[in-house]
């Protein structure tokens, strides 16, 4: 039924427009405030339609809680301290964070929690698994506290929309979302098309025009970044953001996961789980102009290692019921192993410059 009314909601706007772009579609797919994917389910998890590192291991949070803490202490132990989690899902990360860190009373006593969550259900299980602790909620990143701020983001910039342009006989083209059929309204089939490009993004003249080549660029994740940076500018403190992604911006690297398969895009409006990899290189570009340092890009998997996960295994592995060992050495191969997540899933830290190296990343 909601399938439904959301194709109908796109077919409109389709018609409306004569196509729509990509992070148009994507946008109603993903966020549409009653249809879209992340409103009305939980996606992720074992029964979800994909699983995230917190959800995999407790490890994966408790490190993260340990560079959290170091660059609290880097930063003098200030007695104020905002920690920003971006997309928190499940709320898992930070529940993690939270407990392994819950011995470090000062730490705790200084720390201003805000989650920016655009999801209200998923809003309310943040709420529910988080509810011994004081958390702002906010649909948005807007008007933080000005204090010392470790912003925190896994496999969110992922989730924002993008647009595709193509380099075609002499002239930019917008890969847009169109109907197969304009004449049959009723026809519920989408597809690919063209349209040429009126509201040309500026970063597209620096981009090789090479025939038929496809380019994304993402005016979120630049939102997004261009506030994070402006606030670690005025503000000490850093950026921690894990994703899939990759250091250029070529290809079509759109995907659609349903169940822990994937699916074709253009179907399953608002019941798959729309991505596209994450282009590092842009990242670096939006918050250079803003005298911050933009760390190099690390793997996962060294990243973990070098936080320790290796000893937080073996630890964790002394208590542990027997049947647990199999999953358990499993999780921590999934995470660190290249051929999993290890090398797809990179780490880019961002920091004011009188912030400390950052643990991991720099030192
Ligand atoms: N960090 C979590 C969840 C990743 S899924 C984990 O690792 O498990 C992406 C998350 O970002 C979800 O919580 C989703 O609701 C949220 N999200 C997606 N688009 C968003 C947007 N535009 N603004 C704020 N949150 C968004």
């Amino acid at each position: 039924m909601e399938k439904i009314n959301l194709n109908k909601l796109i077919k409109e706007a389709i018609l409306k427009k004569k196509g729509i772009s990509l992070s148009e579609y994507m946008k109603m797919c993903m966020t549409h405030p009653k249809y879209g994917y992340y409103t009305k389910q939980y996606p992720i998890g074992f029964k979800g339609d994909f699983i995230t590192s917190p959800e995999i291991s407790q490890m994966f949070g408790e490190l993260i809680g340990l560079w959290v803490v170091q660059a609290w202490m880097d930063h003098n132990k200030p007695p104020e301290f905002s920690l920003v989690e971006l997309g928190p899902g499940n709320g898992t990360l930070m529940e993690d964070i939270l407990r392994a860190t819950k011995s470090i009373l000062e730490f705790h006593k200084a720390l201003k929690i805000t989650l920016i969550e655009i999801s209200p259900s998923l809003q309310k299980l943040q709420k529910q698994v988080l509810k011994d602790y004081p958390i702002n909620w906010k649909k948005n990143l807007s008007n933080l506290p000005n204090i010392p701020t470790i912003i925190i983001a896994n496999e969110f910039f992922d989730a924002l929309p993008i647009r595709q342009f193509v380099f075609k006989k002499n002239k930019w083209m917008e890969i847009i979302v169109s109907l197969k059929d304009y004449n049959n309204t009723k026809s519920n089939e989408f597809c690919f098309g063209l349209k040429k490009v009126t509201n040309l993004p500026q970063e597209l003249n620096s981009f090789k025009q090479k025939e038929n080549q496809i380019y994304e660029i993402s005016s979120e994740i630049k939102k997004n970044i261009v506030f994070i940076s402006k606030h670690l500018k005025k503000n000490l403190g850093a950026c921690l953001i894990i994703d899939y992604g990759k250091n250029n911006n070529i290809g079509n690297t759109l995907q659609s996961v349903k169940n822990h398969k994937y699916s074709d895009p253009l179907e399953y409006q608002g019941e798959s789980d729309l991505s596209s990899l994450v282009n590092f290189e842009a990242i670096k570009n939006y918050s250079k102009e803003y005298n911050l340092v933009v760390t190099k890009l690390i793997n996962q998997g060294d990243f973990l290692k070098s936080l320790g996960i290796k000893e937080r295994f073996i630890a964790l592995s002394k208590n542990m019921e027997k049947e647990k060992i199999d999953t358990h050495v499993a999780s921590l191969k999934r995470l660190i192993d290249y051929n999993q997540m290890g090398k797809l899933f990179k780490v880019l830290g961002i920091r004011n410059k009188k912030t400390s190296p950052l643990i991991g990343l720099e030192i």
